[in-house]
C-alpha cells in the first residue's frame, strides 16, 4: 500500500542520502585535488612483441585524499562523468602526460603516452584545438599522443563520436578502442570507425593461459583485428604464458601486472632503466 512504501521509504532514506550526500562531498573535492595536487598520473608500460622494448605508457590517474586515502578511478571517474567534472580532469591529464612526455624526449626517453579519454570528452567541440595547444606547447609530435576511449564512449553518441574521431585522427593523434569485446559494437561498425588499436578487455586476457574459451576468443579478435589493418593491446597480462600466447597469436602489445602495474614517474623511470638493462 501507499502507507507501507512511504514507511520503507522513512527507512531507506537516510542510508541513501548519507550515500549521495558522500558522492556529493567527492565531487566538491574533487575540484580542490586538482588545485591542491592530490591527483597524480601513474604509468604502466606497454611492451611492444615485435621490437620487444616499453614503447608506451598507460596513464592512469590516482587520487590520493588527505582523509579517505586511496580513492579509485572505478569510483570518481564514472561520478566526474556523471557531474561533468570530467572535462577538468582530462584536460589536467593531457596536460600532466604531454609535460612528462616532453620530459622524456629531452632526456632522449623514446616514449609515447597513452591517455584516456571519456564519452563527454570525445564529443566536446573544444578537446582538438586544447590538445593542439598542447602538443605545440611541450614540442611534441601528434603520434606520440594515444587516446584511448572505450568502445561504450563511441557507441553512446556513434554519429558525433566518428566525427570527433576523424577529426582527432587527421590530426595525427594515435586512437585506440578500449575495452573491446565488451561493448556491442558490430562488425559493420568496426570498420569505420577512424582508429589505429584496438585494445582488448582484460576480462579476456586475464585467465589467457588456463580458459580455452579466452584464448579462442583473443586470437579471433587479433586476427580480426589485422585483417582490418588495426594493431592490438592486450591488457591484464599477468603471467608469462599469457604473455607467450598473445605473442604466438599475432599481438601487437602487451599491458599488465606481469610486466609492471601502473607507478608513478620516478618510479617509472627505474622500473625503465632496469628492465632496458
Ligand atoms: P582502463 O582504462 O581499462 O585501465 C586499465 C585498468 O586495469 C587500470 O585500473 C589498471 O591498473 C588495471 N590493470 C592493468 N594491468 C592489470 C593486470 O594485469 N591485472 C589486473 N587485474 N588489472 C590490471 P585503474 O588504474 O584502477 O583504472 C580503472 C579505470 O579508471 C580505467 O580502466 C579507466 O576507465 C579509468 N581511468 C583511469 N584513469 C583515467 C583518466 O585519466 N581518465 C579517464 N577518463 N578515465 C580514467
Ligand atoms: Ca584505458
Ligand atoms: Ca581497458
Ligand atoms: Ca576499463
Amino acid at each position: 500500500s501507499c502507507k507501507e512504501q512511504h514507511y520503507r521509504s522513512a527507512i531507506y532514506t537516510p542510508s541513501l542520502n548519507k550515500y549521495s550526500v558522500m558522492r556529493l562531498n567527492l565531487m566538491s573535492e574533487l575540484k580542490e585535488a586538482l588545485h591542491d595536487g592530490q591527483l597524480h598520473l601513474y604509468y604502466q608500460p606497454k611492451l611492444a612483441f615485435q621490437e620487444n622494448a616499453i614503447t608506451t605508457v598507460e596513464c592512469l590517474i590516482r587520487w590520493i585524499h588527505p582523509e579517505h586515502g586511496f580513492v579509485s578511478p572505478d569510483e570518481f571517474i564514472p561520478l566526474a562523468e556523471q557531474t561533468g567534472a570530467i572535462r577538468n580532469v582530462t584536460n589536467w591529464a593531457l596536460d600532466v602526460a604531454c609535460n612528462q612526455l616532453n620530459s622524456w624526449q629531452s632526456q632522449g626517453i623514446q616514449l609515447g603516452v597513452a591517455v584516456n579519454i571519456s564519452a563527454m570528452d570525445l564529443v566536446d567541440m573544444r578537446l582538438p584545438s586544447y590538445i593542439a595547444e598542447l602538443l605545440v606547447r611541450y614540442k611534441l609530435t601528434p603520434n606520440l599522443l594515444t587516446l584511448e576511449v572505450t568502445e561504450s564512449a563511441v557507441m553512446s553518441n556513434p554519429e558525433n563520436a566518428l566525427k570527433a574521431l576523424n577529426v582527432l585522427k587527421s590530426m595525427g593523434i594515435t586512437l585506440s578502442i578500449d575495452d573491446f569485446g565488451t561493448g556491442y559494437s558490430s562488425m559493420a561498425q568496426l570498420k569505420k570507425m577512424p582508429v589505429h588499436e584496438l585494445k582488448i578487455d582484460k576480462a579476456f586476457v586475464l585467465d589467457l593461459a588456463s580458459n580455452k574459451e579466452d584464448q579462442v576468443m583473443v586470437k579471433t579478435l587479433i586476427s580480426l583485428a589485422a585483417n582490418l589493418g588495426l594493431k592490438t593491446v592486450a591488457e591484464g597480462v599477468e603471467d608469462i604464458e599469457s604473455l607467450k600466447l598473445l605473442n604466438a597469436f599475432g599481438c601487437t602489445k602487451a599491458q599488465g601486472f606481469y610486466l609492471s602495474k601502473a607507478l608513478p614517474a620516478d618510479q617509472f623511470n627505474q622500473w625503465y632503466e632496469t628492465f632496458n638493462q
